[in-house]
């Protein structure tokens, strides 16, 4: 084939719930996506909390606080329709001192401003009734917040497109993408090293840590547009099981100020074991290691509301890296999901930006951008 109406550049989560909703809403329309790694999923989709957020802390009618609320719904509804391991667990975001107390006040207003109207505020004997292990003095608790198998999630969405003759091209690298007035040229690397090309009236770029890149191909500047990404590694350490069984809950601390992430928290896996992480830091290039000697800076800002924690149960686990927008000491910056016709590129979209929460709001940007799309009149 060497036309298509629509080509998804990058399958992760979003890349692949874009494929499902289009096949779905412009079923007598073709779809390609064309994936970089051997398999779906490779990179920070499959290095992430797996957890379905409730909304709580994204600022009032950011793109980040709409798409999660609207996406938490729709992914427990899918998860229940099409049989993915997920657990509504619940959350509690904890304080320990008066500083700590007045933040989870801000917070609470902020999530009942986006939407999220089940909060509950603890004091330290409601904390103790529902995590009897913990110390803390006060606590938002959110019972909207859950856990999902991200990669059974990236499967079924998969499965959804291709039953739906979408067509997954994996090995295929993306090089180069030219305007031709009404349609792009888009040129890849296949498998076996080669090159070739295809044609498509609308490209979507769903490739996260290459997203800035990606768009630069058909002449943005990504500087002047401010699409530039500032990768911001988080690391996970994991402890033993025995330790992991005395929460049911995720339990999180304030989030960091300007909200580069939010904070190291402890994570329910769905096998009952969990997760200590992620941490927030700049690096010049995505890499995946974990430095074992950053276990310290874990325990010593877990200890304070896991008092049952020991220094050496703490094991390095794994890194993802998050697409920042906003480079370090500088204020959050929204998701970016654009249809390009402005800078004269009709037909293109980009998804730049999709850190946390992309992943509970894989199935609004999907809805998000075929509205897009349907709007064009396509
Ligand atoms: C540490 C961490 C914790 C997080 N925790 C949560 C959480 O608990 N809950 C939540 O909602 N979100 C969370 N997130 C955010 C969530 O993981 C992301 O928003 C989501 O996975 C982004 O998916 P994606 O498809 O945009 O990116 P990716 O999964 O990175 O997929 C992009 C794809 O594009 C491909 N690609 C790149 N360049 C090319 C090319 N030239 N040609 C072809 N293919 C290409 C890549 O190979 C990749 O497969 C977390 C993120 C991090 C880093």
């Amino acid at each position: 084939m060497d036309k298509t109406d629509f080509l998804i550049i990058g399958a992760g989560v979003i890349g692949l719930a874009i494929a499902a909703e289009l096949a779905d809403r412009f079923h007598n329309q073709s779809v390609i996506l064309l994936e970089q790694h051997h398999k779906f999923g490779q990179e920070t989709s499959s290095r992430n909390s797996e957890v379905i957020h409730a909304g709580i802390y994204y600022p009032k009618a950011s793109l980040k606080a709409i798409l999660c609320v609207e996406g938490k719904h729709l992914l427990y509804d899918f998860c229940s329709k099409w049989k993915v391991p997920h657990e509504p667990s619940g959350k509690l975001i904890v304080a320990n001192t008066p500083e700590e107390v007045s933040t989870l006040e801000e917070l609470l207003i902020r999530g009942k401003e986006n939407g999220v109207k089940d909060l509950q505020f603890l004091d330290s004997s409601q904390i103790s009734r529902y995590e009897p292990n913990i110390k803390a003095e006060a606590a938002i608790y959110s019972p909207s917040t859950g856990i999902i198998d991200s990669h059974k999630l990236m499967e079924r969405l998969e499965w959804l497109a291709v039953s739906k003759k979408t067509i997954i091209a994996c090995g295929h690298k993306v090089t180069s993408i030219e305007f031709m007035g009404n349609q792009y040229a888009v040129s890849y690397q296949g498998p076996q090293g080669t090159y070739d090309s295809i044609n498509s009236s609308w490209v979507i770029n769903s490739s996260g840590l290459s997203s800035d890149y990606i768009a630069s191909l058909p002449g943005i500047d990504i500087d002047t547009a401010g699409y530039r990404l500032f990768p911001c590694k988080g690391e996970y350490f994991s402890i033993p099981v025995s330790r992991a069984k005395l929460v049911s809950r995720l339990i999180y601390p304030p989030p960091y100020k300007d909200l580069r992430g939010l904070g190291i928290h402890f994570t329910k896996k769905l096998d009952g074991s969990a997760k200590l992480g992620p941490n927030a830091f700049y690096v010049d290039a995505p890499d995946y290691t974990v430095t074992a000697e950053h276990a310290s800076q874990f325990y010593n800002s877990l200890k304070e509301y896991l008092p049952f924690l020991n220094a050496k149960d703490l094991c390095p686990d794994m890194a993802g890296v998050r697409p920042k927008l906003q480079p370090p000491n500088s204020p959050i910056r929204d998701f970016i999901v654009s249809h390009e016709k402005e800078r004269g590129l009709n037909g293109f979209i980009n998804l730049i930006g999709i850190e946390s929460p992309g992943l509970t709001s894989c199935l609004s940007l999907a809805k998000m951008v075929a509205d897009l799309i349907e709007e064009n009149g396509s």
